[in-house]
């Protein structure tokens, strides 16, 4: 699906108007909403082919909703493995069932899904960049043995491990270090043909064990497991769940077995420690940072592709446009998008979460222990609602739901 906008003729002397470093998620997206707007998009990455790594498994909430608002939704739907009901469960027992749409799918499949939707203005080279320039009128892109592309407009979306922006004088600033753990593996029923549900979310126990959450879900024709943890890499509980993931979920999450039925695990266990980061001094001539380049999140807070959609959004259909209408592109052009306040909320509701996540699964102190218990008592509260009155639980889940939404 295209735009159907025609590229304008390039300014003399640059091979593209804009060249987007990094062809994940932000850098793919940002690629195709520029591209359908008409601009000349050079968009590099050092896979052709997306490769299997660990990252964001299932797109859910305001995630779907700008997905569909980028006309991106269809694409996405057409590959992914669709799910609705979550039984949720903590200390053993059923907390709620939730009705909400998610979508599970692999990120090599979903940045491949969405890299068969760039259009014609875009040109993909396969590639690693050494070296970066940026100023007011040209940016130069350096790929090792490919030569250099020059630009009006650099966008760099080269995830969190980046370090390109230190050519561009870019630091960051870590909010928190090891912040969380994530662990990613692929579960099979054993002794039955399919498990008792689709999906299922299983909170930890207390603060003792470091667990917020194990999420089972559907993708890509397997049931797929998400654990997120606060425990330190060398933590016995974390190279117990590398070794033997099943023991350590049996022996962690009473009820677990009974609940979705035995399992086994099928493939390695792929994990990540995440690092909470911002960039700062980015407010230069010439680049732009966008995605987890610009702002790590938590994947416990499930944040992520919220933060790059609201940066892709925001920079893609009203601050290029405005930049491209004069010449240059100067610092000035650059701050309106870190000031921007709808980006800014997102960027601050990303770190919120991070803060949130943690403190309700480890903080032992006396405030956080009774929000514990209210958060997890009004969950138990609303689900006798639901069997009561299962329009009257609707209405206040709805309620609950936009005011979340009200804070991003
Ligand atoms: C384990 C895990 C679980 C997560 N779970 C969730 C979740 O449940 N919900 C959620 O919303 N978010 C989640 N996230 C966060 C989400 O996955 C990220 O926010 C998102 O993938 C960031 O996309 P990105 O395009 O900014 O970066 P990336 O996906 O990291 O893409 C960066 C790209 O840049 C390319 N690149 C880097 N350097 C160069 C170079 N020098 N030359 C050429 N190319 C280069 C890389 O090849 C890569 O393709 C999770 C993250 C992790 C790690």
């Amino acid at each position: 699906m295209t735009a159907g906008h025609s590229p304008r003729p390039l300014p003399a002397g640059l091979d593209t108007e804009i060249v987007i470093v990094g062809g994940g998620l932000s850098g793919t997206l940002a690629a195709i909403l520029l591209g359908r707007r008409g601009y000349h998009v050079t968009l590099i990455d050092r896979h052709e082919i997306v490769p299997r790594e660990f990252r964001v498994e299932k797109i859910a909430g305001d995630q779907i909703d700008k997905m569909r608002r980028i006309g991106l939704l269809e694409s996405l739907s057409a590959k992914a493995s669709p799910f609705s009901e979550i039984i949720n469960l903590r200390k053993g027992r059923l907390l709620d069932r939730t009705r909400e749409l998610h979508y599970g799918i692999f990120y090599d499949d979903l940045v491949g899904t969405m890299r068969a939707e760039l259009p014609k203005t875009v040109q993909f080279i396969a590639g690693r960049v050494g070296a970066l320039e940026a100023n007011r009128d040209r940016q130069r892109v350096s790929i090792v043995g490919q030569g250099d592309i020059t630009a009006q407009l650099l966008v760099l979306a080269t995830g969190m491990g980046d370090i390109l922006r230190r050519d561009l004088g870019i630091d960051r600033r870590f909010v928190h270090r090891r912040q969380s753990m994530t662990f990613g593996f692929n579960l099979k029923p054993v002794g039955a043909s399919s498990f008792a549900h689709q999906a299922l979310t299983y909170y930890g126990e207390g603060t003792s064990d470091g667990i917020d959450y194990l999420s089972l879900f559907p993708a890509g024709g397997t049931t797929r497991a998400n654990l997120f943890v606060f425990r330190e890499p060398d933590d016995p509980f974390v190279k117990a769940v590398r070794e033997r993931p099943r023991d350590a979920l049996v022996r962690n999450l009473p009820g677990l077995v009974e609940t979705f039925g035995d399992f086994e695990v099928t493939d390695r266990v792929s994990s990540w420690l995440t690092d909470i980061t911002v960039a700062e001094n980015c407010k230069r001539d010439g680049a732009v940072l966008i995605g987890d380049a610009y702002q790590t999140s938590c994947p416990a807070a499930g944040t992520g592709v919220s933060r790059l959609l609201t940066d892709i959004e925001r920079l893609c259909m009203f601050h290029v446009p405005q930049w491209m209408g004069s010449p240059g592109i100067g610092a000035e052009k650059i701050a309106a998008f870190y000031n921007d306040p709808v980006k800014q909320a997102m960027d601050a509701y990303g770190l919120q979460q991070a803060d949130f996540r943690r403190s309700l699964t480890i903080d032992s102190g006396l405030r956080w222990q009774a929000r514990r218990q209210v958060h997890f008592s009004k969950r138990r509260i609303l689900n006798e609602i639901d069997r009561i009155s299962p329009n009257l639980a609707a209405v206040l889940r709805r309620l609950k739901r936009s005011g979340a939404e009200a804070a991003t």
